[in-house]
């Protein structure tokens, strides 16, 4: 695991943001089936409140999805925690992540993989993920501008590939992004969506259909 960052007291916050409160969150995704030691240790660290409006700040701690502008949403904690449990089982050290959105879910990559980068189309979005990252000392993530369904050439392949906007149907570009092990987590679908699980084995691509889950859509282009 990548040191964890050392909060700052401004940064670990007070009140409802304190770490009793993140504990309890954690404890509850412990008790949902979270397993993983080394993700359950990193989000009793991650300051979720500093990753959403100052107004929704009393909300980031509940097992919920956070709108964070845009018309787009951070994913609830235990999903983020699951498809990031589902890719460390590949043993990745270089990941992509398509759709940064709020930043947390690439912050939490960052305590776990040495070599994070995560694509956003959205310029402002992107831009307020940039500096929380900063702001946490989160060297190791990169993040970019541009049509994640592109993947992102410049830095591929990738031992993992996160998806956390749902295409309809696998964008190839990311199959051939992949380095041979490793492994493409992405929702699929349209209404009815499932976390889909892909593994590059020999060459091919092995599937496996997880739970239902719900995210906003991936969508062609950057703005
Ligand atoms: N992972 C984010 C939440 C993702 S919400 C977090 O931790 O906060 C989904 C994000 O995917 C949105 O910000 C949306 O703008 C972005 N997105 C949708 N289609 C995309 C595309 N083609 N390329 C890159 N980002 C995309």
């Amino acid at each position: 695991m990548v040191e964890l960052l050392q909060l700052t007291p401004e940064l670990q916050g007070i009140g409802f943001t304190s770490q009793r409160t993140r504990n309890r969150m954690v404890d509850r995704l412990a008790q949902s089936g979270i397993s993983h030691p080394h993700v359950l240790e990193a989000l009793r660290q991650l300051p979720r409140h500093l990753f959403v409006d100052e107004a929704l700040a009393h909300r980031a701690y509940e097992d919920t999805a956070l709108p964070i502008g845009l018309g787009q949403t951070l994913s609830q904690p235990y999903i983020v925690a699951r498809m990031t449990e589902l890719l460390l089982e590949a043993k990745p050290q270089k990941v992509l992540e398509i759709g940064t959105g709020s930043g947390f879910q690439c912050a939490l990559l960052a305590c776990l993989i040495p070599d994070v980068h995560s694509i956003e189309r959205l310029e402002p979005l992107l831009e307020k993920a940039r500096q929380r990252l900063k702001d946490l000392g989160l060297k190791n993530a990169q993040v970019s501008h541009g049509d994640g369904q592109l993947g992102l050439t410049s830095h591929a392949p990738f031992d993992g590939i996160l998806v956390t906007a749902a295409p309809k149907d696998i964008p190839y570009e990311l199959t051939e992004q992949l380095n041979e092990g490793g492994r493409l987590i992405l929702p699929l679908g349209d209404e009815v969506q499932t976390l889909c699980v892909l593994d590059k084995k020999d060459g091919k691509l092995v599937r496996q259909d997880m739970e239902p889950v719900r995210f906003v859509p991936l969508l062609p282009g950057a703005c």
